[in-house]
């Protein structure tokens, strides 16, 4: 067996990101009392992109950015409202509205059986703890690596140091990471030295340095990369 162990990313890799986010940051206006248009949630996402390369930089810490996202939105557009209040609705309506991929578990079905998973994920614990639990995967799992919970983040070694400790040190060469950022997952497994596979599904060009050492634009051919 080529790769006994594999290290799953969860957002837009095993569950879907894209398109809860909107209808989740909807839940939450209306709960604010704010009409939702598209436009607004435009605006929080480029200031949630801001605040968490900040947070990447070590210029902010996970406190801070879970108020900072809806700080910076409500300046912006000149609403009211509880940054931190909002936060939470946001990531409750994340949890709300949780869902896999296509072919997701399917994939985690057939590879349990003989191979050994994590998740490593970057992201807040109080969000994606209860989205793994409320679509049902995390019995697959030997560990759920979050990133929030740990201090440091993809592609960071540390955060691979301490995935490493938590599955045992296998051998590096038994470890394929999968996920569907270049910048985190695949960057930041190849310069631990692991194997990588790139998820494309929507077939986009690799515009950076980083080279993945395989690409899929299915889940399913995982099985093709381990068998
Ligand atoms: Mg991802």
């Amino acid at each position: 067996m080529k790769h006994p162990w594999l290290l799953f990313d969860i957002d837009n890799t095993l569950l879907d990101f894209t398109g809860p986010s909107p209808l989740a940051f909807a839940q939450m206006m209306e709960q604010e009392g704010h009409t939702f248009e598209p436009a607004l949630y435009t605006i929080y996402k480029k200031g949630n992109l801001s605040v968490w390369h900040e947070f990447e930089e070590g210029k902010i810490d996970a406190i801070e950015l879970r108020s900072k996202r809806f700080r910076l939105f409500l300046e912006a557009t000149g609403l009211s409202g509880d940054p931190l209040k909002m936060n939470a609705g946001y990531l409750q309506g994340l949890i709300d509205h949780a869902r896999l991929l296509k072919g997701a578990k399917e994939l985690l079905e057939k590879v349990s059986k003989n191979h050994r998973m994590a998740i490593i994920t970057n992201g807040l614990k109080e969000v994606q703890r209860p989205r793994i639990a409320k679509v049902g995967i995390g019995q697959y799992f030997d560990k759920i690596i979050v990133s929030d919970e740990i201090g440091s983040a993809k592609p960071h070694a540390d955060f691979f140091h301490y995935t490493f400790q938590q599955i045992g040190h296998p051998p590096k060469s038994e470890v394929l990471v999968i996920g569907d950022s270049l910048n985190s997952d695949i960057k930041g497994g190849q310069n631990y030295g692991l194997t990588t596979c790139w998820y494309n599904p929507n077939n986009l060009k690799n515009n950076t340095e980083v080279q993945p050492t395989h690409s899929i634009q299915a889940l399913s051919e995982v099985l093709d990369l381990i068998s």
